[in-house]
């Protein structure tokens, strides 16, 4: 529930509704606006009675969120989440950001390369799993610690940012200490403790769609990173479980305005996943854009034959330097505008 308080009304007016909310045993959200404050009322689950903070003095309107996510939803805040990165970056505003790297973080070498080639095509943010979730637990796990080390040393030489996964609580703390983005993969997006942990941490979360979980499953999970006080959440499309097995998996490009309408937290494709085939990645791409994605993550990978991870989805990095030009000129027609490094901004 939203308690619109009147223009200018008097911070007493304010302070009351709050401990008002607090008496009725639910937490209150005060949220200063150009125009007006808002209270969130958070905590209850169903239809609260409203009747005593309508009677209060300085309360304009009531207004009850009908969705089950409330603080990601529009209803809750109408215009959209801005998420900002170290270096003047941001997501969910004019600027498309790309995010490229390999699936996994594989030796010093790997990485360096790969940071290197998609710098150089444009790309802003390096993506690598130092701790993967595999579906076969004979598959190459991740080199865990030691990859987020060569992580950092990208960053150094790169000035990229980092995204990269955590898995678990324990993970999170170390993936905290290098990650300019911390990613929750499809497979732990209902994992709700490492949500909450992701919820406490003061850094961007980026949260994958779960292999079958339904748009409103989506936003309920991001709720919980939310919910304890972590606003920067940024979502995930990247395909969800289908019936043909033509393509890995079945990219929801809907899904892209179905959020952007039902929630003000940017959204982000990631086509690599969504297709697991690199000829379809860059058309997917293109049409993510073109669908109001506010960026893209893509697998990308100096040498993909000999990848430990996810090899068939991995662009090469001239595949991947087209992607970018093409990127550009769709980016540019919808009135947006690829990010830019940060050396590269008057
Ligand atoms: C990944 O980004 O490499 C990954 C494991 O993705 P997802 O969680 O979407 O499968
Ligand atoms: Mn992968």
């Amino acid at each position: 529930m939203l308690i619109v308080m009147r223009h200018g009304a008097p911070q007493q007016d304010i302070d009351r509704v709050v401990s008002t909310i607090e008496d009725m045993g639910y937490h209150a959200r005060p949220m200063p606006g150009k125009q007006r404050t808002t209270v969130g009322l958070v905590g209850n689950d169903g239809r609260v009675d409203s009747s005593r903070l309508e009677a209060l003095p300085g309360v304009q309107e009531i207004i009850h969120v009908t969705k089950p996510y409330k603080q990601v939803s529009r209803e809750w805040k109408p215009e959209s989440t801005v998420v900002r990165l170290p270096g003047g970056l941001t997501i969910g505003a004019d600027d498309v950001i790309v995010m490229a790297g390999p699936c996994s973080v594989e030796s010093e070498r790997q990485i360096l390369d790969a940071a290197r080639a998609v710098r150089d095509a444009g790309a802003t943010v390096l993506r690598a799993g130092a701790f993967k979730p595999r579906s076969s637990p004979y598959s190459f796990q991740g080199m865990g610690r030691a990859g987020l080390k060569l992580l950092a040393r990208a960053r150094e030489e790169t000035g990229l940012l980092i995204v990269t996964e955590a898995m678990d609580a324990e993970g999170l703390d170390q993936v905290l200490e290098v990650a300019d983005i911390v990613q929750i993969g499809a497979r732990n997006m209902q994992n709700y403790s490492l949500l909450k942990h992701a919820g406490r941490a003061r850094k961007p979360v980026l949260l994958k769609r779960g292999l079958s979980a339904t748009i409103s499953e989506l936003l309920l999970s991001a709720e919980y990173i939310l919910a304890e006080g972590n606003p920067d959440v940024v979502l995930c499309e990247r395909g969800v479980r289908g019936f043909d097995t033509t393509t890995r998996n079945l990219f929801d490009l809907s899904a892209i305005p179905v959020v952007h309408g039902l929630s003000h937290l940017p959204i982000i494709a990631d086509p690599s996943h969504g297709t697991g085939h690199r000829d379809m990645v860059i058309p997917m791409a293109r049409a993510a854009v073109a669908a109001g994605a506010d960026g893209l993550l893509v697998e990308v990978h100096p040498t993909p034959d000999r990848a430990l991870s996810d090899g068939a989805q991995s662009l090469y990095p001239e595949q991947f330097e087209r992607l970018m030009r093409e990127t550009r000129i769709i980016v540019e027609v919808i009135g947006r505008r690829l990010a830019e490094p940060a050396g590269a901004r008057a």
